[in-house]
């Protein structure tokens, strides 16, 4: 695989970040994952405007322009000739040379851009979304900015672990007796033929998937309520699911052991997952 990293494409196995990289010291870096269908890239200028809105709240210089990371996106796509799959960015507050706290001036210590694909055939027709996901609800004890896309993933891993355990697929987290998001999704109900979602704020990530499945979903005269939901509210739910940029729309039939619905993916996560793929590949690039 060929990867790029602070304006060089190398093999992944010479690409190289310092072990003083405030990335790997302290978690200090924001990212974004794009997937690719088609060899096109979906949605790019919603990440582009997430990933300078993520840098701008972290004071962190931007290490290159929308233009030259879309450029960086299509070199990538097309060196590995990836037709389906996800394409990896991350800007770390760089090399400081030491390990201090305090920010680094940016003029003496550019940030560090790294970026790499991952090849996965059969993303848009994944056999997953017929069987739906079965998940588990845990605490949701991560920070207090959770709309800034941080590599501080520590937290989402341990809750997958937990699924993991549990023999189900994945977790939703749980604030104040309401379902925040899943550990890298955005949640939803749909209750007759509303869909339902928590409102943006800083306690969600505000989804690139969620932003366009709403404005689809509005756009196909459903009805969308954004407000929080309870754990036993989505049980009894007539369906449930989550987005994110690798999943798309995926179903959600279980959650803590009770069936949401029938058990069965239902028929409007079904739909939104079709007009997702459909209208997100004609403005693809
Ligand atoms: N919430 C969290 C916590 C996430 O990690 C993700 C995926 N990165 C999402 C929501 C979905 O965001 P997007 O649709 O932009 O992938």
């Amino acid at each position: 695989r060929t990867v790029y990293v602070n304006g060089q494409y190398l093999p992944e196995e010479e690409a190289r970040v310092s072990i003083f990289d405030r990335g790997f010291l302290m978690a200090d870096g924001v990212y974004e994952v794009t997937s690719i269908l088609n060899g096109k890239l979906i949605d790019f200028a919603g990440h582009a405007a997430r990933l300078e809105r993520s840098l701008k709240e972290l004071e962190m210089a931007a290490p290159a322009t929308t233009e030259e990371l879309l450029e960086i996106h299509r070199e990538l796509v097309k060196r590995n000739d990836i037709d389906e799959g996800m394409i990896y960015l991350q800007i770390t507050r760089g090399n400081p040379g030491d390990r201090d706290f305090a920010f680094p001036d940016p003029e003496t210590t550019p940030p560090t851009l790294v970026m790499f694909t991952q090849s996965k055939p059969g993303l848009a027709a994944n056999p997953v979304a017929q069987k739906g996901l079965k998940i588990i609800s845990i605490p949701d004890i991560r920070w207090g900015r959770r709309d800034i896309k941080t590599v501080q993933l520590l937290y989402p891993s341990m809750g997958k672990m937990m699924a993991k355990k549990a023999g189900k697929d994945d977790a939703w987290m749980v604030e104040d007796g309401t379902v925040t998001e899943g550990t890298s999704n955005n949640a939803y109900i749909v209750s007759g033929n509303a869909i339902i979602t928590r409102a943006l704020s800083n306690d969600i990530l505000h989804g690139i998937t969620r932003a366009a499945v709403l404005r689809f979903a509005r756009e196909a005269q459903m009805e969308v309520i954004e407000r929080d939901f309870t754990i036993a509210e989505a049980q009894a739910a007539d369906e449930a699911f989550i987005t994110s940029a690798s999943a798309f729309v995926m179903p959600v039939v279980e959650i803590d052991g009770a069936p949401v619905g029938t058990g069965t993916p239902g028929r409007i996560a079904l739909r939104l997952r079709e007009i997702y793929l459909d209208e997100s590949l004609k403005t693809a690039i």
